[in-house]
């Protein structure tokens, strides 16, 4: 196993032996696939090894990925805070996947503050901002999902992989390469396919779940947003969506129902970043996409108190919607160099 230091694999294989029997994982904010399945992946192979694991998310999940957990599997944090505290207070280790900077554990950030149980950090978000006691942090893979089943392979409990396991695994790695189309082309990530394909993992259940599987008022709204909503400035390359909370409730909007949006324009020949905006709450929430070298998480960085990786990020605004999509059109001529770039 050559991808994470040795002697940090053997402390962590020895820490966990002898110290830690209550474990606590937790993905970041608005979980994706690639969050919930590294999460529930990661929590399988644990319970199967003998720990006593429970997953807390910090907020509600789309329900295309209900069927690979089970009642109380994963926690919702906003929805059952105090039992959630309680597993914390309990912990012996957190495990914290996904994410890179602590402004992405939602209401929990607050609760874990002052927390002294040791952090065990997988993630493959870049520069990590996040003290943690062990860090296994690597931005050259497809998913947190890819990097999770490296850290079982090298604390050596990989053979207590099961189907359920498995299937969070596949479904992280497939989220996040969008079905192997992007971030896909290192081979030892379909080494790891093919071994959660042989741990039973069923490819097509996973695919469906994801890509087929919308309400009819989903696919209605994504109809209305390319048709109605979609603003292209081609001399900067770019095109932005966005949707008011009166749309989204028109359209029985659920969690989940806008994942991918942002993709779309990026077929649109020329464009190279795209940008969708929603309300939710009292804020703007922004996902950011681009193609080739236009580095969309420090705009988002910069901008919209955001972060992500380069071709994929998010951020979000106190703003209101108007306010931030002025501001939005009006950086775009600072940027014009930036999008140029590639052509
Ligand atoms: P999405 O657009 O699918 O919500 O997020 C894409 C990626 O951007 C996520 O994997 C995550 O890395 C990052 N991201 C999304 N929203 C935020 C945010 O509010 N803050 C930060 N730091 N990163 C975000
Ligand atoms: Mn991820």
């Amino acid at each position: 196993m050559e991808r994470f230091d040795l002697n940090t694999c053997k402390r962590v294989k020895e820490w966990l032996k002898n110290d830690v029997k209550r474990i606590v994982i937790i993905p970041h904010v608005n979980p994706d696939g690639d969050a919930i399945g590294s999460a529930l992946g990661l929590n399988d192979v644990l319970k199967n090894a003998g720990f006593e694991a429970s997953v807390i998310v910090p907020n509600d999940f789309p329900v295309y990925l209900n069927w690979l957990g089970s009642k109380d599997i994963p926690l919702i944090y906003e929805q059952n805070a105090e039992r959630c505290n309680k597993l914390i207070d309990q912990a012996d280790a957190l495990f914290f996947l996904d994410f890179n900077d602590v402004k992405r554990l939602g209401k929990l950030e607050e609760y874990l503050l002052n927390n002294t149980t040791k952090v065990v950090l997988i993630d493959h978000h870049p520069d990590p901002q996040i003290k943690a006691d062990f860090m296994f942090s690597d931005t050259n893979v497809s998913s947190t999902a890819e990097l999770v089943y490296d850290f079982i392979d090298a604390i050596d409990i990989l053979d207590h992989l099961g189907v359920t396991g498995a299937n969070a695994l596949l479904t992280g790695i497939i989220a996040d390469t969008g079905s192997f189309s992007h971030n896909a082309s290192r081979s030892p990530m379909y080494s790891i396919v093919g071994e959660l394909i042989k741990r039973g993992a069923d490819k097509e259940k996973i695919n469906e779940s994801l890509y087929n599987n919308f309400s009819e008022k989903r696919m209605r709204l994504l109809g209305y947003c390319l048709s109605e909503k979609m603003e292209i400035f081609p001399q900067y390359r770019t095109a932005l969506i966005w949707l008011s909370a009166e749309e989204l409730k028109r359209f029985d909007f659920h969690p989940g129902d806008t994942e991918g949006f942002v993709n779309y324009p990026l077929s649109v020949k020329g464009v190279v970043f795209s940008a969708f905006f929603m309300e939710k709450h009292d804020q703007v929430k922004i996902s950011f996409r681009s193609k080739g070298s236009f580095a969309t998480n420090d705009f988002s960085g910069v901008h919209f108190n955001g972060g992500g990786h380069r071709n994929a990020s998010g951020g979000e605004t106190k703003l209101s919607m108007e306010e931030a999509l002025k501001l939005f059109r009006e950086l775009l001529p600072q940027y014009a160099d930036k999008l140029e770039q590639d052509r």
